[in-house]
């Protein structure tokens, strides 16, 4: 069965469960840093290693991060909710349970706007994570011939967002994903990087009948760690599971490992049902109430959204593109807000960091704060052009330089000679010698060929390096042609 036939018959339903690393100092339940990157195994005090006798304390600000994410995720913020003991073996996880939350979660409902539709969310609780296995041996990964415990990340705290299984396609997961990143990042809970883990989506794939009411069977996909691997993993998943339907076999209920390299899912274990993990009621925590002034005040705190800032930029005049281009990059849109206070016009200010910054960043792999560019000197470049000073294309090519040294735009523009030139006589000199040096063109032009008339004004442009005012220089040619 070709792919084509296989989507005109069936179709995919995908349900997400995203953990967010939460950005706090120390750890969910105990005192350590809770920092990336750290040598290994300097993070871990005895609670997190688990020791005998050791009590748990809840980290505050674990909590209010988490709230402030419901609150930005549209959920219910029950006044009580619990922490719950979920039994694992693992060789990072020294407890032998993770602290989780099972029936009483944190946050309960809610939605994600995605281009086409709303993704509703289910729940999202908070829990701690388990520490990292280095398949460190001589043959690498899984033919390692030994590997290394680094309990770092142990007891970091995490939020697990779980969606309601809304999307029917690997092009909505993609786009939920994003929009979920954009709101974390924007509410200053999770750095959202995927491929450094501080943000991990396991995506549940079913496939069924269009038409059909229920559901098919789900695989849970792990080891998804960019968005290019998201959706290879569910259009994998998705012919995997539809042949296997049109052989008249059964979809298992599992999870299932991504290999990035084959392109291709295996069984990792087959699923576990809640009870399996005997679930029961932390004992060394109290149940957490949560009281309705704390969430006000933490509501009165959010900062503006992503779908918020981006119809404010369309009320300033910016397209939808051009204002999603801009939010995309978080960095990129904060700047863009300074450089608004400074007074410079949005629209061009907005092509310029959509345009030649962006092209810079990306070319330079760095972020606009990390450039010499601030935010005075890029509302200095931008009056220069508005009072026509510089024209547009000096402009662009000035922005670039200032990225790179930080140089004053004003005192460039003096130092190098850049201001326009509106000067009637020199403009009417530099028409001349085109003319004069391009008399076939001129005949040409003469004859009819009107196009030709551009090809005099960039030669003369070019002349003048890209100083002439545009408008000055244009009436001075018709000029001196009709001569
Ligand atoms: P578990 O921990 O057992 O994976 P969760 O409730 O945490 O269960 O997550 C279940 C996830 O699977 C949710 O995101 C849900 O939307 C999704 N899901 C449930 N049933 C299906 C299905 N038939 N097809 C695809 N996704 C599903
Ligand atoms: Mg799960």
């Amino acid at each position: 069965m070709s792919l084509e036939d296989m989507k005109e018959k069936y179709e995919m339903v995908i349900g997400l469960e995203v953990h967010a690393q939460l950005k706090t100092n120390t750890k969910i339940f105990a005192p350590d840093g809770a920092e990336f990157g750290r040598e290994p195994n300097t993070q871990t005090s005895a609670i997190t290693l688990g020791m005998p006798g050791v009590l748990p304390v809840l980290n505050k600000e674990a909590v209010r991060m988490g709230i402030l994410t419901g609150l930005a995720l549209n959920s219910q913020i029950p006044n009580r909710c619990k922490f719950d003991r979920k039994q694992y073996f693992y060789p990072d996880l020294p407890k032998g349970y993770q602290i989780s939350q099972f029936d009483e979660p944190i946050c309960v409902g809610g939605w994600v706007q995605i281009s086409n539709k709303k993704i509703g969310i289910t729940r999202a609780h908070l829990e701690e994570d388990a520490g990292k296995l280095v398949h460190a041996g001589a043959a690498g990964l899984y033919g390692s011939s030994y590997s290394l415990v680094d309990l770092n990340r142990a007891g970091t705290p995490l939020l697990e967002i779980v969606s309601e299984p809304d999307m029917r396609s690997s092009d909505e997961a993609r786009e939920y994903v994003e929009q979920l990143r954009n709101i974390l990042r924007y509410i200053g809970v999770c750095d959202g990087n995927l491929e450094e883990g501080s943000m991990r989506a396991d995506a549940n794939v079913s496939v069924r009948i269009k038409g059909q009411k229920e559901f098919g069977t789900r695989a849970e996909i792990k080891n998804v760690n960019s968005f290019r691997a998201l959706q290879r993993a569910i259009e994998y998943e998705f012919v995997r599971q539809t042949e296997i339907l049109e052989e008249g076999g059964e979809v298992v209920q599992e999870t299932r490992l991504w290999d990035d390299n084959s392109g291709t899912t295996s069984s990792m274990r087959g699923k576990e049902d809640a009870h399996d993990y005997r679930y029961f009621p932390e004992p060394d925590l109290m149940p957490l109430e949560i009281s309705r002034e704390w969430i006000e005040e933490i509501k009165k705190s959010m900062p503006e959204l992503p779908g918020q800032k981006i119809e404010r930029y369309m009320g300033l005049g910016l397209s939808e593109y051009d204002a999603n281009v801009l939010v995309n990059q978080m960095d990129t849109a904060l700047f863009f807000d300074e450089a608004l206070k400074l007074g410079v016009n949005p629209k061009v200010a907005s092509n310029f960091l959509s345009g030649e910054i962006a092209a810079y960043l990306k070319e330079e792999k760095t972020a606009i704060n990390d450039t010499k560019l601030s935010v005075q000197n890029f509302a200095k470049l931008l009056k220069l052009l508005d009072k026509g000073t510089i024209s547009n294309n000096i402009a662009k090519q000035l922005v670039v330089e200032i990225l790179k040294t930080g140089e004053d735009a004003a005192e460039l523009v003096e130092k190098k000679g850049l201001s326009v030139v509106s000067d009637t006589s020199a403009l009417e000199e530099v028409a001349r010698k085109i003319i004069e040096a391009n008399p076939e063109q001129v005949a040409a032009y003469k004859g009819g060929r009107d196009k030709l008339f551009g090809f005099f004004v960039g030669q003369a442009m070019k002349e003048t390096k890209g100083r002439a005012n545009p408008k000055l220089l244009n009436e001075i040619i018709k000029k001196e042609l009709e001569k």
